[in-house]
């Protein structure tokens, strides 16, 4: 018996498509047909649990065999087969749901990419690697297409022979054991392909090792290797041996105990191409709403692309142990860009798509729970090997510091305890929370100062009052941290007060009172000075924070000095956001008294002292002065005169 049918319509597109695919994708024939050998064996091996009747086996196998002569590639299983129906039903037709999608979009591509190019293939042609096209994909690589099969509930055998063109046949074969056997007959060599690649060993091996490594069943395959000749000294000769190519059991299946860390590292280094151990390793095993498996690992160091464009965040996806998409990027969020692994999950299907994955309420379920379980794990690490975590912070604290000031500080709540910083009291970094506890009794703010280092901050003239109180104070070292600090408000019903910005609400009634008074009394003094100043300063106060240093220069509530240079750095910000800037003088300083005398006995002398004083400012606050000649002059012209 022979007979020639024609394939359904949207089978020729699919077809017509994968004859002509781009190059990249056609090695994903091999996974596609060995998924599909291991779903015959899965199915044959749920009935065979199910009905007594049937012969058990456990003898599964999906075996390859490669001619080079013949340019051929078989790929053979020992599942369920398919009867004739089953054959005409499923290899002449797309069945299936995703496939019938896939052509859906297909088509959507191509109609708007006719408009601009009629003859060119959608460029978006990558998405075949995403879908699980299937059978189909043997046509990337095949010139024609042989399917022997026999069902597990049928004496009779089938042989489907096609081309890829317009039809197929079917005939009647002998085959003595249920399972299906697949030939393909490799195209031939072209100027941009070589087909003949499917036939190499090598070539094979990997290509199991890198789509199809975690699949249940053993790939066996004949493999040439050169063993030593008996009796023979240092004599080799080739034989062929029969080796399993896929490891079955992935190390993310494997029970904790059985693995050890040595293990999880190298597995990390050969997969993510990182010659350094990683920080640590996350394996979550998680059922409920959607079952899956996560082996997650926190590199050492971020590499050193990290913040540049062609980074590509995400893990890598697999649907029963099958690899599907290699950075699923709505896996992770984007402040964890940092964070490898991988994802295993039986309720994904392999048809998934880009698209789809985008919405599936599955991968939004894993990621917002892979993101719990890591903050809680680095929560974890801080408490208890405080400097793994610090190794960590180095690396990556500037990304938990995006994370914070994100979308508003939408995540802040849930990160806000994994930032640390340098204080000016502790010897090593801290938490808010341990800030908040080490707090004096009469402290309520949280106080903070940007500088580089320590010393910088202990130098600045607004920490007079802060030392003396002993208040410790956190000191901002990143761009990013006065926008996290804002974005925050405060911590444990403490607000965060900086030291140089605003009023610091540190004196009591009646220090306040006599600080309030003076400014009263010396308003024409501090208002020449303003006067002087032209504009330079917004205001000109007696300062409530200065006690040792003369002069400081402070900022009122909203955009701060640092942040005004962190804005002014970055392009397309409005050239406007300014600090206000408020010229603080300590009343109690001998400075003062000679100034205020001076201007008592010639007002129109305090014209230089408010440069000199202001410019001094400016300097100590870090920024440049605007006329370094005119101030040195002033200075040397002062000196000559305390002189004389
Ligand atoms: P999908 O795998 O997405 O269903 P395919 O085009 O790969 O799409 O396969 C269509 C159908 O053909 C399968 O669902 C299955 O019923 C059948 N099939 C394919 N390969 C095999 C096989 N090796 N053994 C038994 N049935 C098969």
């Amino acid at each position: 018996m022979s007979e020639t049918r024609e394939f359904k319509t949207e089978s020729k597109r699919l077809l017509d498509l994968m004859i002509n695919s781009i190059y990249t994708n056609k090695e994903i024939f091999l996974r596609e047909l060995i998924s599909n050998a291991s779903d015959a064996i899965d199915k044959y091996h749920y009935l065979s649990l199910q009905d007594e009747t049937l012969p058990r086996r456990n003898d599964y196998e999906i075996n390859l065999s490669l001619d080079k002569d013949n340019n051929t590639i078989v790929i053979k299983d020992n599942g369920i087969g398919m009867t004739y129906d089953e054959l005409i039903n499923s290899l002449g037709t797309i069945a299936k749901s995703g496939s019938a999608e896939f052509i859906e979009r297909l088509k959507e591509l191509q109609s708007k990419e006719n408009t601009e190019n009629k003859d060119e293939l959608p460029s978006d042609i990558d998405i075949i690697g995403q879908f699980g096209v299937g059978f189909y994909s043997a046509f990337m690589v095949a010139k024609k297409v042989e399917v022997r099969t026999r069902s597990l509930y049928d004496t009779k055998a089938y042989l489907f022979t096609s081309t890829g063109e317009e039809t197929y046949s079917i005939d009647e074969i002998e085959k003595e054991d249920s399972g299906t056997e697949i030939t393909l007959y490799l195209r031939d060599k072209t100027d941009e392909y070589d087909y003949s690649q499917f036939t190499d060993e090598w070539t094979v091996k990997n290509l199991v090792k890198k789509y199809s490594d975690y699949v249940r069943y053993p790939i066996t395959m004949l493999v040439t290797e050169s063993v030593p000749v008996e009796g023979k000294k240092d004599k080799y000769e080739d034989k062929q041996v029969l080796k399993t190519l896929n490891t079955m059991t992935p190390i993310w299946k494997k029970n904790k105990n059985d693995v050890t860390d040595e293990e999880y590292n190298k597995f990390y280094q050969e997969k993510y191409y990182d010659f350094r151990d990683p920080l640590l390793h996350i394996l979550l095993n998680v059922e409920g709403k959607v079952n899956y498996t996560a082996l997650l690992y926190i590199p050492s160091q971020a590499p050193y692309n990290l913040y540049s464009e062609k980074y590509e965040k995400g893990l890598q996806l697999y649907s029963k142990g099958v690899f599907i998409i290699d950075k699923c990027k709505e896996l992770v969020p984007d402040y964890l860009r940092f964070i490898k692994g991988l994802v295993d999950s039986p309720d994904l299907s392999l048809n998934i798509s880009r698209e789809m994955l985008q919405k599936s309420q599955e991968i939004t379920d894993i990621a917002t729970n892979i993101e719990k379980k890591i903050i809680s794990r680095l929560q974890n690490l801080q408490e208890n090997d405080f400097d793994k975590y610090l190794e960590f912070f180095k690396s990556f604290g500037v990304n938990i510091k995006f994370g914070v000031y994100d979308d508003f500080g939408m995540k802040k709540d849930m990160l806000k305890d994994l930032l640390i910083y340098d204080t000016v009291n502790s010897e090593k970094m801290i938490s808010l929370k341990e800030y908040v506890k080490n707090m004096k009794e009469d402290q309520k703010e949280i106080y903070y100062a940007s500088a580089k280092t320590k010393e910088a901050v202990l130098a600045m003239p607004q920490m007079d009052l802060l030392k003396k109180k002993e208040y410790d104070v956190l000191i901002l070292h990143d761009d990013v941290d006065e926008f996290v600090i804002q974005v925050l408000e405060e911590y444990d019903g403490h607000k965060f007060k900086s030291v140089n910005q605003g009023d610091l609400d540190l004196l009591d009634k009646d220090e306040e009172k006599k600080i309030k008074d003076l400014n009263k009394e010396k308003k024409p003094l501090l208002d020449a000075i303003k006067e002087a100043l032209n504009g330079e300063v917004d205001d000109v106060k007696i300062s409530k924070r200065l006690t040792d240093s003369a002069v400081c220069l402070v900022s009122g509530d909203g955009v701060s000095f640092e942040m005004e240079k962190v804005l002014k750095q970055m392009p397309n910000v409005n050239e406007n956001i300014k600090a206000n800037k408020i010229l603080e003088l300590n009343s109690n300083h001998p400075v003062f008294k000679a100034i205020d005398e001076a201007y008592t006995k010639d007002s129109a002398s305090i014209k230089d002292y408010a440069e000199l004083l202001y410019n001094q400012a400016l300097i100590i606050e870090g920024f440049k002065i605007k006329d370094p000649l005119r101030f040195s002059e002033l200075m040397c012209e002062l000196m000559i005169k305390s002189n004389k």
